[in-house]
């Protein structure tokens, strides 16, 4: 007997490639409110999972789902090296923000978040704004990144995070933290680009800077007396580090070998296009610094419960302490010569599998 359709090509989630044991895989919907949405909760040892609401227009829903999943594991590791009591989730609405969102929409998804309130809280990402968030505070307690739960704006704490995981990277691989006179490729001067620039410029970095978006491009370039690039040049300029800190898969096969910078180490998510490329790196005689390692000052002010002196302290100190997390990593890395984004999952692991 067969129970699937002739027309179903969808791989279900317990045989999808991407699935990982996660514990729990919410598919919400809401017709009369136009929401159909995925809730990924990947592991709770270490606490309740935490992980933003991404709002995009996916294609299909498995394309949907595959996101889920991954960004839910992605969430596991980072917060288990970030020190957290967090496991890691994620969830995705499948909408176009500036067309389908609604007030609705909002209320619907936050009323399902509200059934995982023990395992799972929220938080703004790509597509849900602060303001979305605050929407979603009023119906389930869950939300972070609002006036009463985490410490608004993640960006300067993820800036800070990535400033001291250069540092860290530079000591290593060039025998001081000392960045003055080096130079530095950031390719995205947004809300953590920005301000990572100026992190850089203040310790004498010269910058060279790019930008799809000319206003925030010429803002860096007058603020930091930075030369520019082609923003699909940045990882190729002669400089000393390069810094990703605009969207994912910039680390391939294609641009690996044009990497002239013996050091990559930037915010951005999912730098590389695949595992695989963790190792091209290495034999390029290249140091990477994980992305999800360096960048996990974000969900250290998301994961704050209130917003207060002592917590934005806390927040600030484990920022800080990013750079000895890859510290480890670093010299791991060297002493077993293995790739440094695997042993930086080797290292996630030991914490929440225990
Ligand atoms: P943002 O949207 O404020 O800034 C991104 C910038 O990159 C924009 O200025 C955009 O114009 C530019 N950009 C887009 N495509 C580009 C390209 N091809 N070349 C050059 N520039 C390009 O985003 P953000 O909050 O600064 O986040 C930057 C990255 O860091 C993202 O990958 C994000 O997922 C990651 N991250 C952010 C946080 C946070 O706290 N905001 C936390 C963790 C990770």
């Amino acid at each position: 007997m067969t129970l699937i359709p002739e027309t179903f090509d969808m791989a279900v989630t317990f045989d999808h490639p991407e699935f990982d044991d996660h514990e729990q895989v919410l598919f919400c919907a809401d017709k009369k409110n136009g929401l159909k949405a995925i809730i990924a909760v990947h592991n709770t040892n270490l606490g309740p999972a935490i992980g933003g609401c991404r709002m995009w227009p996916y294609d299909s829903s498995l394309e949907a789902l595959t996101d889920a999943l991954r960004l839910s594991r992605g969430m596991t590791y980072k917060n288990a090296l970030a020190g957290l009591a967090h496991g890691g989730g994620k969830s995705v609405i499948i909408a176009d923000p500036h067309k389908d969102k609604s007030p609705q929409l909002i209320e619907a998804f936050a009323r399902h978040v509200k059934c995982l309130a023990e395992t799972y809280i929220t938080a703004e990402d790509v597509g849900i704004t602060a303001q979305d968030a605050e929407h979603m505070a009023q119906i389930a307690p869950n939300i972070s990144g609002t006036s009463n739960r985490g410490l608004g704006d993640p960006s300067p704490y993820t800036a800070l995070g990535t400033y001291h995981g250069i540092k860290a990277a530079a000591a290593h691989q060039f025998g001081t933290s000392d960045l003055k006179g080096l130079r530095i490729s950031i390719q995205g001067l947004g809300n953590v680009g920005f301000r990572l620039a100026k992190h850089l410029h203040e310790e004498g970095a010269i910058l060279i800077v790019s930008d799809v978006h000319k206003p925030n491009l010429d803002k860096a370039i007058n603020a930091f007396d930075a030369t520019m690039c082609a923003p699909d040049q940045a990882h190729e300029v002669e400089c000393d580090i390069f810094a990703p800190c605009a969207l994912g898969a910039g680390l391939n096969t294609r641009t690996i070998p044009q990497i002239k910078a013996k050091i990559v180490a930037g915010a951005a998510n999912n730098q590389l296009l695949s595992a695989k490329h963790d190792a091209a790196l290495k034999e390029a005689g290249i140091l990477y610094a994980p992305d999800y390692v360096t960048n996990a000052g974000g969900v250290i002010a998301v994961a704050m419960a209130e917003n207060t002196p002592q917590t934005r302290q806390e927040a600030t100190d484990k920022s800080v302490a990013i750079g000895e997390t890859l510290r480890q990593i670093f010299q791991k890395a060297e002493a077993t010569n293995q790739p440094t984004g695997l042993i930086a999952d080797q290292m996630a692991q030991d914490i929440f599998a225990r």
